[in-house]
């Protein structure tokens, strides 16, 4: 499933082919994606310029004067820049035709449609978007937000962290992951993390989805290429999905267990 780095990455390998450009068309091969395709879809984007191509949390918006389209690529979305004149495929969706030589499209692909094509009227926010916390590598974020934001809460640190009003884009890997980098147990009582070391865990979320992007922009990431794959990327994971193997610090055995319902591993011996 694509995560804040793979749709940050998708976002920079688009926006050259996009910003700035007009969209010619738009070409639905079904009314619905995990939600119907609202109309003004089809009647907005058509003769209006991407002025921008934006990410907020892993929604990914066109924005032009007349509204924005909001993509989402669900469990197995991908997008690509490629030539119109390339025969669409069983799961290409939605081509969005751009204007001018070489006659390009952005084409939709998603296997397993849970992805979506949504509109956002120009002033407006996207009752999809509204309540969501902060992006995690902007300044708004830090240890001290999230020591305020979590007295009084008994929800265990890592449920806290995932939570979208909260923090934005920190899925189940990324909260393992900073959760053991930071030394604090996924179990502890979101309250009762210290502000210094919120201040670490802040850190570790921001160095580990830096991270994940940095190697992103330099792996494959062929946004022009039909045949690529949709280049979600392997992470090196100290602690997610490795319950029962030694701990990368000490060597004990990891414990594993579901937290709020996901799969958590995490070591007992250094997070506390
Ligand atoms: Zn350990």
């Amino acid at each position: 499933m694509p995560e804040l780095p793979e749709v940050e990455t998708t976002r920079r390998g688009l926006a050259p082919h996009l910003e700035g450009r007009r969209v010619a068309g738009v070409v639905l091969r079904r009314p619905d994606l995990r939600w119907p395709i609202p109309p003004e879809v089809a009647r907005h984007l058509p003769g209006q310029r991407i002025d921008a191509v934006r990410r907020r949390a892993k929604y990914l918006l066109l924005d032009t004067a007349a509204g924005s389209a909001l993509l989402h690529l669900g469990m197995s979305g991908s997008l690509r820049v490629l030539p119109g004149r390339l025969a669409p495929g069983t799961h290409d969706h939605v081509d969005i035709r751009i204007a001018g030589r070489g006659g390009k499209v952005l084409r939709f692909n998603d296997p397993r449609r849970f992805g979506c094509l949504l509109w956002q009227a120009p002033g407006d926010v996207h009752p999809l978007l509204r309540g969501l916390g902060p992006e995690p590598l902007s300044d708004d974020f830090d240890g001290d937000y999230l020591h305020t934001r979590s007295r009084g809460r008994n929800a265990p640190v890592k449920s806290f962290l995932m939570d979208q009003r909260i923090v934005v884009g920190v899925g189940n890997i990324y909260a393992a992951e900073a959760l053991f980098a930071a030394g604090i147990s996924p179990l502890r009582a979101a309250g009762r993390v210290s502000r210094e070391r919120y201040r670490g865990l802040a850190d570790a979320v921001k160095a580990i989805l830096a991270a994940a992007i940095r190697r992103g922009g330099t792996t494959l990431r062929d946004f022009t290429a039909p045949d690529g794959a949709p280049g979600y990327f392997e992470q090196e994971l100290a602690v997610y999905g490795r319950g029962g193997l030694p701990c990368p610090a000490c060597g004990r055995p990891l414990r594993q267990a579901s937290i709020g319902q996901r799969a958590s591993a995490w070591c007992a011996h250094c997070q506390r």
